[in-house]
């Protein structure tokens, strides 16, 4: 299946990326944590895209439609996709149905994580993540085992930069006025399938499964 997860930042997308690329077998490809990635290494892309990532900017468009156009050719696609914070723009958009025409590749689905502000600030303002591997928590709905260290590493948990509250109401705005339209063009192509995100991680997921029509079994 190709596939992308749409839907605020804070929303749940990651959680969801994560469960499903284990159910699904298919790559989960995140333009954040790629980012975020590249910043760690203090690579060329990182020093590039630091600045409007901390300020709750989008990166600009040639940057990540470059990257995702790299990101696409590899061989793991070939078994399908699930792009998550990617595309955030409709120019993005556009230009990831160019590049899949080009691969003679086709969009399954959108699934759009419909999740009010009021859930998202407290949803963000909670997330910790692993300073290893990138794993995601929340303080009170997915907390770690051991307070403050990742189940999976072991190592300490950090709030992200980006995540603190002011930068947060940032970037809702920027959400809500260059990301949100993509709901409307998805909805358009016919590819749109809608979820409501507020429920429990768990409860959130199975919708999921039910949406595209996956049974309980499939893909094990
Ligand atoms: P996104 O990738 O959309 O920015 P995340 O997947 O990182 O969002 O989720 C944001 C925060 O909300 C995380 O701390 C995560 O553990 C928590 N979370 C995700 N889905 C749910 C849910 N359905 N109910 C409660 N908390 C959730
Ligand atoms: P995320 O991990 O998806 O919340 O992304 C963190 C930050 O990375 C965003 O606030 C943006 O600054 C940047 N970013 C991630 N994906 C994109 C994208 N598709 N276009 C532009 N900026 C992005």
């Amino acid at each position: 299946m190709n596939l992308l997860i749409l839907g605020a930042p804070g929303a749940g997308k990651g959680t969801m990326a994560q469960m499903l690329q284990e159910k699904l077998n298919i790559p989960h490809i995140s333009t954040g944590d790629i980012f975020r990635y590249n910043i760690k290494n203090d690579t060329e892309l990182g020093r590039k895209v630091k600045q409007y990532i901390e300020s709750g900017a989008l990166v600009p468009d040639s940057l990540t439609v470059d990257l995702m156009k790299d990101r696409l050719q590899k061989p793991d696609c070939l078994k399908g996709f699930l792009l998550d914070g990617f595309p955030r723009t409709i120019n993005q958009a556009e230009s990831l149905d160019a590049i899949l025409d080009e691969m003679n590749l086709n969009l399954d689905n959108a699934i759009y994580l419909e999740v009010p502000d009021e859930v998202i600030i407290e949803r963000i303002t909670g997330r910790r993540v692993c300073t290893e591997c990138g794993k995601t928590y929340h303080i009170k709905n997915n907390p770690p085992i051991r307070e403050g260290l990742c189940d999976v590493c072991g190592k300490p948990l950090i709030q992200r930069e980006d995540d603190k509250e002011a930068t947060v109401i940032k970037r809702l705005e920027t959400y809500h006025r260059q990301t949100e339209p993509l709901v409307a063009y998805y909805k358009n192509q016919g590819k749109l399938l809608v979820v409501n995100g507020e429920g429990s991680i768990d409860s959130v997921f199975q919708e999921i499964l039910r949406i595209l029509g996956v049974q309980e079994n499939d893909f094990n």
